[in-house]
């Protein structure tokens, strides 16, 4: 019996955090959504195996503009709407 096994890549998108503000493509103050896109190494295109790194961007939920962030600014996005609902 042989087995074929597909090995590929898959992008996965997890939503990180919902921040508000004002988007510099459509002007509106909205929902920003912080995306983090991890691409995996998978198996038959569905098993994740292991990471091959990720990347993050933000998307505005108005006009669907994206706007590319570092992991920094992904992670300190948190800190963003920690301090919105304070004040
Ligand atoms: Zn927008």
């Amino acid at each position: 019996v042989r087995v074929i096994l597909f090995f590929g890549t898959r992008v996965f998108e997890t939503l990180m955090n919902v921040v508000v503000f004002v988007c510099h493509y459509c002007g509106n103050r909205v929902d920003q959504r912080v995306m983090k896109s991890t691409n995996r190494f998978t198996l038959f295109f569905l098993i994740p195996l292991f990471s091959l790194g990720s990347n993050y961007y933000v998307q505005c939920t108005n006009c669907g503009g994206v706007t590319e962030l570092s992991r920094q600014q992904a992670e300190h996005s948190l800190g963003w709407s920690a301090q919105n609902r304070v004040a």
